[in-house]
């Protein structure tokens, strides 16, 4: 078998989750919300199944999808999109990154990634023939800085994969890092690939700038959004690849054997979800904010050192500070096991020189969830 699959531990998500499941504990490891989503998103999709159209869509999505893409990258991010050459529809933001990395990569390429890096990239990108050039990012700030990236780029720097908002760092890049890898991305004719799934779960006093509109990017990116993340519905797995004409006719040539399309009716929905009013956007992060504050605040009364997260479901704690005299995987099984709370292990983002303090627990959760977990973490810092 394939060594590059067939090698590869099961996710740290599904792993984690297995374990939740096992010791019947609350699950703030993967990412995904209690909320049942948006009613009136969820009904719009119930009348596509009832009375709409059922059978194979067009491969590059439902036009009214596209249009309402494009229009909403208009609307908030000032993008310019032509909806019927820069914008196609896949089954979700994973199939939109595998679509874009197996357009753009040729064996012998070099691949930027940074860690902590999203565990799909690097299999994806090793399978295309590519050589992955590992950034190392560090908490508590993550950040982009020139000395990292001269000393990965270089003429063989085919694309960079860029995660932001980072997934688990909760960190939103402020315009300067962008333009920092922008400057790199130039310099070096390289195609900046864009998971930016959570662009929408960004919190007060944070901007999510897209890399495509810093001058120089608009015809080198390939931005990748999704539904899911966007309307807190993550198992609808609708996800989106916006690219110029010439970028873009490849990535759908990958998307008409990976999927070949993705479910009508849920598209139908997501058009409509894509509409709403600015309010409604505003509203969910100001509830998602509500339910990070909470968490934080419960975690720093236990004595957690809490790093501020500025987007995405997620908050990390670091370890360091406390001498527990574990690394962050064993603090996660540790908690799972005997305080009944999964979370995530950083340490997992890393394929090499791993970050190994950090830990990061997922806040889309109703009130009682939080609670519940906070209570039965009290005394998790002080007991071992
Ligand atoms: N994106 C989700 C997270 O970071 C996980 C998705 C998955 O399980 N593949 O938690």
């Amino acid at each position: 078998m394939n060594p590059i699959f067939a090698n590869l531990p099961v996710t740290v998500f599904e792993a984690m989750s297995q374990l939740a499941r096992d010791n019947n504990a609350i699950n703030l490891g993967q990412g995904f919300p209690d909320d049942p989503g948006p009613l009136d998103i969820r009904q719009a999709a119930a009348d596509a199944v009832l009375n709409g159209y059922n059978q194979y869509p067009s491969m590059m999505g439902l036009p009214e999808l596209r249009q309402a893409i494009a229009t909403h990258y208009g609307h908030w991010h000032g993008l310019n999109l032509d909806p019927t050459t820069e914008v196609m529809v896949t089954s979700g933001g994973t199939e939109a990154l595998t679509t874009a990395i197996l357009a753009v990569v040729e064996p012998g390429d070099e691949v930027v990634c940074f860690q902590p890096v999203y565990d799909s990239y690097l299999p994806v990108i090793r399978q295309a023939g590519g050589i992955p050039r590992l950034v190392r990012l560090k908490p508590p700030h993550w950040r982009l800085t020139e000395e990292d990236l001269r000393a990965v780029f270089n003429h063989k720097t085919k694309a960079v994969l860029f995660n932001n908002p980072l997934n688990p760092a909760a960190v939103v890049y402020p315009r300067e890092d962008l333009e920092l890898l922008a400057k790199f991305c130039q310099e070096f004719d390289t195609i900046a690939i864009c998971d930016e799934v959570w662009e929408h779960v960004v919190f007060e006093g944070f901007k999510h700038i897209p890399l495509m509109s810093i001058p120089g990017m608009r015809d080198r990116t390939i931005k990748i959004g999704s539904a899911g993340k966007i309307f807190s519905l993550t198992g609808w797995k609708i996800g989106f690849v916006c690219a110029a004409p010439k970028l873009l006719r490849v990535c759908a040539k990958v998307h008409q054997f990976l999927t070949f399309t993705t479910a009508p009716n849920l598209q139908v929905a997501v058009a409509y979800g894509l509409g709403k009013s600015d309010e409604f956007f505003k509203e969910m992060q100001t509830d998602l904010a509500r339910s990070r504050d909470r968490l934080a605040a419960g975690l720093e009364r236990i004595g957690f050192p809490v790093i501020q997260s500025q987007g995405t479901y997620f908050l990390t704690v670091d370890l360091s500070p406390l001498g527990l005299n574990e690394t962050d995987e064993a603090f996660c099984k540790r908690i799972v096991h005997d305080y009944k709370v999964a979370a995530i292990p950083v340490s997992a983002f890393y394929e090499e020189d791993p970050v190994t303090t950090v830990v990061r627990f997922c806040f889309a959760k109703k009130d009682a969830t939080l609670d519940t977990a906070l209570e039965r973490l009290s005394d998790a810092v002080h007991r071992r």
